[in-house]
């Protein structure tokens, strides 16, 4: 239900969008963002979304647009990352009835996949190593099933047939990141979000100042509540407890798109990873014919896409899988995930009553989108999100 009393205002005389029925200001349209302004529209409440892009993801600078879309907790699960490792299950558990329910809401598919995901070996190395690593999520009560070579090119028949064994992970899910965002749109934009192109400037208790698209800089918007979702942007946010910001880190992917050729057929049907001479490499199948290879994972802040790591991709995927020399090549891109000193995300109030951070989301922030909206949706009804959050607060930093 709405919060009573509440309104969104301007001290400005410019137009803005804000008139009279939002509670909620959302800052930054990528998934983080719009997920939440999606749930607290459906539960009733007026939300306005601030983005560079406006209607437009493509406009915006956006890890969301760039990733794979994996949904993968067990396959991302390293040692010494329990706490992040119960709240990617968490985040698993919840994503298909989640995105059954945005499928139903925006009357569109999302291109979610439920094969499982194939980790592949190629040599002694990475065998003895993949092994440890499925030994430790075993001990943890993980589903990883050991499979020997044959086995692997039963379920993948274009795999190298140099493959030396592999582990398969039935949990570990996909969904078409670009698909989900506009049915994440289209959801938002059905339950009445408004959404505005404008860059927000400073955030404070309740209100936001922000340069709206043709109009002076400066204009401010209150509204009850206020969520920053800016992703790795938000180390230069100001406003922001310092400690907070400082704990952002933007680490760069970049990342490759092909697409089958007529009459070739789909060269996976799994997503499959595997490590090439000590480098990670994931191919992720689309229902489409898209095959998503990834990806590089840089301390950098630049986008650009460079001809050496466009080479390293596309080298390895060849070594993984021999018959993708024959699809085309459709995009390179680079994006810059929202990193934290930690790894882990930032989730909660921000010391100020009405504020509330949900960024750091780093290499699963497709795969958090849903829990990280209940879990909003639960702070702003004056509640405590799942326990599985509790490790993630902003005051962890302080
Ligand atoms: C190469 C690569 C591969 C990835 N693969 C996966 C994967 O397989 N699975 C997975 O779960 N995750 C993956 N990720 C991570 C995932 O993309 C991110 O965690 C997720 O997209 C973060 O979403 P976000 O909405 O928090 O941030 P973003 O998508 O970066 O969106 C932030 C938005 O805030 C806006 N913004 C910034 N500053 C302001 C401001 N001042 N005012 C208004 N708006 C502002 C930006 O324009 C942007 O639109 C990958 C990332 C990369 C780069």
């Amino acid at each position: 239900m709405p919060a009573k009393g509440a309104q969104v205002g301007t001290t400005s005389r410019k137009t803005v969008p804000g008139t009279a029925a939002e509670d909620v200001i959302v800052v930054g349209g990528g998934v983080t963002g719009t997920a939440i302004a999606w749930r607290a529209a459906a539960a009733g409440r007026g939300v306005l979304l601030i983005d560079p892009g406006g209607d437009d993801p493509r406009a915006a600078d956006m890890a969301t647009m760039v990733a794979a879309g994996m949904l993968a907790p067990v396959s991302e699960s390293v040692f010494g990352e329990q706490h992040l490792l119960t709240l990617n299950l968490h985040a698993a558990e919840r994503f298909e009835s989640f995105n059954q329910e945005l499928e139903a809401a925006a009357g569109l598919s999302t291109g979610l996949r439920a094969e499982g995901t194939l980790a592949v070996a190629y040599d002694h190395g990475d065998l003895t190593a993949l092994d440890r690593l499925t030994t430790f999520r075993r001990s943890l009560g993980l589903d990883a099933e050991r499979l020997d070579a044959r086995e692997c090119r039963r379920l993948e028949p274009f795999l190298a047939p140099s493959t030396r064994g592999g582990v398969l992970t039935r949990g570990d899910h996909s969904v078409d990141n670009r698909r989900y965002l506009t049915a994440l749109r289209v959801a938002a934009a059905r339950a009445g979000v408004r959404i505005v192109a404008g860059r927000v400037t400073r955030v404070a208790d309740g209100e936001v100042r922000v340069a709206l698209a043709g109009q002076p800089d400066g204009a401010r918007l209150t509204a009850r509540h206020v969520i920053v979702a800016t992703g790795q942007a938000t180390r230069s946010l100001d406003g922001l407890p310092g400690p907070v910001r400082r704990a952002v880190r933007p680490v760069k992917g970049q990342i490759l798109r092909l697409r089958h050729p007529a009459g070739i057929p789909p060269v996976l049907r799994h997503s499959v990873r595997a490590v090439v001479q000590g480098r990670d490499l994931y191919l992720v199948p689309r229902q489409d014919g898209e095959l998503v290879v990834g990806a590089t994972q840089e301390e950098r802040e630049d986008r650009d896409v460079t001809a050496g790591a466009v080479h390293e991709l596309l080298r390895d995927a060849v070594t993984v899988v021999p018959a993708v020399s024959e699809l085309i090549l459709a995009e390179a891109s680079a994006g810059l995930r929202p990193g934290t000193s930690d790894n882990g995300p930032i989730l909660g109030l921000a010391g100020q009553d009405g504020l509330i951070i949900a960024t750091g989301h780093f290499r699963n922030g497709i795969l958090l989108s849903a829990v990280t909206a209940d879990a909003v949706t639960a702070l702003l009804g004056g509640h405590p999100p799942d326990a599985a959050w509790a490790p993630f607060t902003p005051a962890r930093f302080s």
